[in-house]
């Protein structure tokens, strides 16, 4: 499919020196409000930033009004869940149009199999754990009543002193294969991507280190990504170590994507890393800033 976004040949755009276009707030699975993360991202001289909360822009307005009024360069996102060959794929989508409607119905259809899965995600929480109460426990920590994930079980396990802390609720319970894990069938690939480019976004291939891949699979993937129209990579993300920039620094080059930087933060008491806490991106990438020039909203 042809790209719908290319880098400017004119280079005399701002570059950003520390770009942060991923995280989390409690809109999805995160604790802080937009306007909080607004501040702490400026606190941490970040330049550029983008709230990229999952399957939801609801909280894009509030991002925007907050970026504005904090002095920092934003970039709407969202980060939607796919289902790929039987795994959870995470794509998120940058400089999407909010008011787009394919954009809205397809996000709001992947959300809404949110609570029937958290229904029996909290069945299986009160099997395991004899804790009961786990779909209003969960429920009273998701900031959107719309949007439960297992981060939101996970701090309802530490609150009720199950486990210590959200990860070990997640190595015990949560994670894949785990027993209160439910496998969802989310978006296609193909759906996700579509939507995003139809709202005049960029879709990203999000922390690919994370998937349980083998070096073919990640080619097949990357294969499929391209040609449904993705156009870019996180290359440096929280979740990615030396070894990972170096192999997605690899798959942008081959591929011919737009690398993103994104510190994926989610809250100050179980993020490893803060907004902006990150490397550069590795030499020779092109930034996803680049080709979405004219979709970043400049301080005034
Ligand atoms: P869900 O979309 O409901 O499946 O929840 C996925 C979210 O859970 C991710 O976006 C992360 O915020 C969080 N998560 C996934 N795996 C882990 C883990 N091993 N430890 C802590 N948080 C995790
Ligand atoms: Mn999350
Ligand atoms: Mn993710
Ligand atoms: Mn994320």
């Amino acid at each position: 499919m042809r790209p719908q976004h290319t880098a400017p040949d004119n280079r005399a755009m701002h570059f950003p020196r520390n770009p942060d276009l991923h995280c989390h707030s409690l809109f999805s699975d995160g604790t802080l409000a937009p306007a909080q993360l607004a501040q702490r991202a400026a606190a941490a001289g970040v330049d550029l930033w983008a709230l990229t909360d999952h399957d939801t822009i609801a909280g894009l307005y509030d991002a925007q009004q907050a970026a504005s009024a904090a002095g920092v360069a934003y970039l709407t996102g969202s980060e939607l869940s796919t289902t790929w060959h039987d795994v959870t794929v995470h794509i998120v989508g940058l400089g999407v149009d909010p008011g787009n409607a394919a954009l809205a119905a397809g996000i709001d259809g992947v959300r809404a199999s949110r609570t029937p899965r958290a229904r029996e995600m909290a069945r299986l929480v009160e099997r395991e754990t004899g804790a009961d109460g786990a779909f209003e426990g969960a429920l009273r920590h998701a900031g959107n009543p719309q949007l439960i994930a297992r981060p939101h079980f996970a701090r309802f396990l530490v609150e009720r002193g199950i486990c210590r802390s959200s990860s070990e609720a997640f190595q015990r319970f949560l994670a894949t294969g785990r027993p209160c894990f439910v496998p969802q069938q989310w978006a296609t690939l193909e759906q996700a991507i579509g939507w995003i480019r139809t709202a005049g976004g960029m879709a990203v291939m999000a922390h690919p280190g994370k998937y349980p891949f083998s070096a073919s699979q990640r080619s097949k993937l990357f294969e499929q990504f391209t040609a449904l129209g993705g156009e870019g990579v996180e290359v440096v993300q929280s979740a990615h170590n030396t070894e990972d920039m170096r192999i997605y620094t690899g798959i942008a080059r081959r591929f011919g994507l737009f690398a993103s930087r994104g510190s994926d933060f989610h809250s100050p008491s179980e993020s490893r890393i803060n907004l902006g806490a990150l490397p550069p991106l590795p030499d020779g990438l092109r930034g996803v800033w680049e080709a979405l020039e004219g979709r970043i909203l400049w301080p005034q």
